[in-house]
């Protein structure tokens, strides 16, 4: 179809959508109306207005037209009798930004899978790699990290594991001249005008960005009203370089700017300081300050093997040693001899190092938002956060260990997201809800049966339970199993000002 042909059909069907309204009015009774699909019989479940009730939902063109407990007609029917009718999960920290993990997220229930945390240094580029090639909707935030890293060496850096090579490491590790501050500050600014979502942070992995520079980062945000996405300074147990230090940082920063922080992974920086960390958050945002934190529902942790988090004294900063180090290509147990090997080699390793007591303090807080940190799938033992992290808050935090309700965990997981990130991108407004006029992102599962599947010795495979995931009205999980070659995802952005 041409350009043309294809605007027509566009204005042809916005006139449609815009009349549908009226239609309805002119026909007076509910279910006189035929809607693209109906979902039938679930118990809709909306964190925003508190409905939990067996309702039936109609969806066309992509958008939720009607709630209805009156029967609706359509010309596709979900039977959804005592299944979860939930808003699809927004997952605001996946790595993984391909097609394979996209169908692992969309087994877990997520209908957008958020890069914000590492982002791009390409913000155009990024997404036009996506678009109409993806399962689920997708978005990106101008990267610190990568732009940086460029700015410093001309190096691009297109996956996690560019971060890492020698010369980014010596980039990483050095402070920047007052020119190369200003290009990575006018760098920053065309990302975010090229619509990234966010601004991402990663402190830990350039232990040689100064605290001035950090405070740089954030006044561009805020002249954006993006939020930040941050991976602290230090994970560490120990003062003077403590997670607490770490905190502080970037809360002052955003006390002094006026910036919107959210903090990544609160337990893999916290470990079993994780309570005291909350707590600082919870005094910050009593005092108006913006601030909010994420968590995955593990144990264990996720990084480059040859990053500065590995640097001299790590043993004492984390309370752990080589056999807590797990090297996701193969799964072995590490030595003295083999850290040594591998961290020249590079790549990733799984960390066991998070108390579960952590982890439970972060899943049962309503404020603390859940975002995988999911991977790219290097090998066949990477973490496996990024394949369960949703199911295994529903399976089991809130059902098997009672942890937390379950409107408390779907609100963790799709209406805070979307607000955090609506102010600066509006269509978020239309997500995260079930809502007459919201985006027709929808998961439903069988909350008796919803569980991860994917273990540290299995991460490769598939939630269960979730059985029907739509993203903008588009079917992507039919009965449990995937729907081959559908790509309803959309590049979810902010306004593009340039
Ligand atoms: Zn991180």
């Amino acid at each position: 179809m041409n350009f043309n042909n294809r605007h027509r059909l566009r204005r042809a069907v916005q006139v449609v959508l815009a009349l549908l309204p009226v239609a309805l009015l002119a026909c007076g009774t509910a279910g006189a109306d035929t809607y693209e699909l109906v979902i039938s019989h679930g118990l809709v479940m909306d964190p925003e207005s508190g409905l939990d009730a067996v309702r039936n939902v109609g969806i066309s063109g992509g958008t939720i037209r009607a709630i209805s407990a009156d029967s609706l007609t359509g010309k596709q029917n979900i039977e959804a009798r005592g299944l979860v009718v939930a808003p699809g999960f927004i997952d605001l920290h996946e790595h993984g930004q391909e097609p394979r993990n996209y169908q692992f997220q969309a087994h877990d229930g997520v209908t957008t899978s958020l890069e914000l945390e590492l982002g791009t240094d390409d913000v155009d580029k990024w997404y036009a790699a996506r678009e109409g090639k993806s399962l689920i909707n997708f978005g990106v935030s101008a990267g610190h990290i990568p732009m940086r890293i460029r700015v410093m060496t001309g190096q691009e850096v297109p996956s996690l594991s560019a971060m890492n090579t020698p010369v980014a490491e010596a980039a990483n590790h050095r402070e920047l001249t007052a020119e190369e501050l200003s290009k990575l500050r006018a760098a920053v600014e065309r990302g975010l005008e090229q619509g990234a979502l966010a601004e991402g942070m990663g402190i830990n992995y350039t232990s040689g960005a100064s605290h001035w520079e950090i405070l740089e980062m954030f006044r561009v945000a805020t002249k954006y009203h993006a939020p930040l996405q941050v991976h602290l300074r230090y994970a560490s147990l120990l003062e003077p370089q403590s997670a607490t230090a770490a905190l502080e940082e970037v809360i002052a920063a955003a006390a002094i700017t006026g910036a919107q922080l959210h903090v990544a992974h609160i337990t893999s920086m916290g470990l079993e300081y994780t309570p005291r960390l909350i707590e600082m958050i919870a005094g910050a945002r009593q005092r108006g300050i913006d601030v909010t934190t994420e968590c995955y529902p593990y144990t264990a942790a996720s990084t480059n093997l040859n990053s500065a988090v590995f640097d001299e004294g790590w043993q004492e900063k984390y309370h752990i040693t080589y056999r807590d180090l797990q090297w996701a290509e193969t799964g072995e147990r590490l030595t003295p001899e083999t850290f040594a090997r591998y961290r020249k080699q590079g790549g990733l390793v799984v960390i066991h190092e998070i108390p579960e007591a952590a982890v439970r303090a972060a899943v049962a807080d309503p404020s603390i938002m859940i975002a995988s940190d999911g991977l790219p799938i290097t090998g066949p033992k990477i973490h496996p956060r990024g394949q369960g992290s949703f199911s295994r808050v529903l399976g089991h935090y809130v059902r098997e260990e009672k942890t937390l309700d379950l409107m408390t965990a779907l609100r963790k997981m799709s209406l805070l997201p979307a607000q955090l990130l609506e102010v600066r991108a509006p269509a978020f407004k239309n997500k995260g809800r079930i809502r007459v006029g919201a985006d027709a992102d929808v998961t439903v599962f069988d909350p008796t049966r919803v569980i991860d599947k994917a273990t540290f010795e299995e991460p490769l495979q598939y939630s269960e339970g979730i059985e029907f995931v739509l993203v903008n009205g588009v079917p992507v999980v039919k009965d449990g199993h995937l729907v081959e070659r559908v790509y309803p995802g959309r590049a979810a952005r902010a306004p593009v000002s340039q």
